[in-house]
């Protein structure tokens, strides 16, 4: 059966002296291997079609493979930003990688195409910010089952933070520690935030668009803290320590020479 489908290409891959083989997200299909012949020939019908950060009207035979052919390719958007502003094209690595890592072969999540699609759309327009990566694997973790609980204590379902300044996150229990919570759980892994710092967490895990996060400077402090929680939240549920993450912090951190 053939398939028309939109897909967000995650990786490219040369496979003969004249293919390529792309990773892609697409919307109806998962992710899947599509391999493009011929596409490093210099008239190829795939040239100026198909790219890392596109996204793409795909066209394939859907079977039983672990690799399929590509027939048609049409870049609806190209992301041109992202060929030169270096701070976010690591961090569209870094999305892409992030996305690769935690979606099974072939298996339909069309909110993980739309959340893609929206920061990859995000970076290409505004540049880079540590705002945007935190907003990012907030909205991701929750769509795979992870999401930190902000707003109510994970064990009793209380609110964690009546007047405290300072709280307790716990990547075990799944969120911010109520005071009772903390005192009965006292072996658990918990990284301390400021209440700031919850407050920024909680508007932008309320946020669809990325808009708010990406317009927003926390301090180096709260972005430390909030980076301590979603590292903490991303190993421990994901199983993910990505050195793609590691490189758009620091590229990110890096001030711009003028
Ligand atoms: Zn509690």
């Amino acid at each position: 059966m053939i398939l028309k489908t939109e897909g967000v290409i995650l990786r490219v891959l040369p496979y003969s002296r004249t293919s390529l083989l792309a990773d892609c997200l697409t919307r109806d299909a998962g992710r899947i291997w599509l391999l493009a012949k011929g596409a490093q020939r210099p008239k190829s019908q795939f040239l100026g079609q198909l790219d890392l950060f596109y996204t793409c009207e795909v066209l394939f035979y859907q079977r039983a493979s672990r690799v399929l052919i590509l027939k048609e390719a049409a870049a609806l958007t190209t992301r041109e930003a992202l060929r030169t502003d270096w701070r976010a094209a690591a961090c569209a690595s870094y999305f892409c990688d992030f996305t690769a890592q935690v979606t099974p072969p072939g298996v339909p999540h069309e909110d993980l195409f739309a959340l893609l699609e929206a920061a990859l759309d995000t970076l290409a327009q505004r540049g880079a910010s540590p705002g945007l990566l935190c907003w990012y694997e907030l909205a991701a973790l929750k769509m795979l089952g992870f999401g930190v609980s902000l707003a109510r204590c994970p064990l009793c379902g209380q609110d964690p933070a009546p007047g405290a300044l300072r709280l307790k996150v716990s990547s075990r229990q799944g969120g911010v520690l109520c005071r009772r919570c903390q005192d009965r759980n006292p072996g658990d892994a918990t990284f301390d935030i400021t209440a700031g710092t919850l407050a920024l967490l909680r508007a932008w895990d309320a946020e669809i668009s990325p808009q708010t996060a990406a317009n927003t400077v926390p301090s180096p402090a709260q972005l430390a803290e909030m980076q301590a929680v979603l590292t903490g939240f991303t190993a421990y549920h994901l199983d993910l320590q990505l050195r793609s993450r590691d490189l758009a912090l620091t590229l990110i951190r890096t001030p711009v020479a003028r």
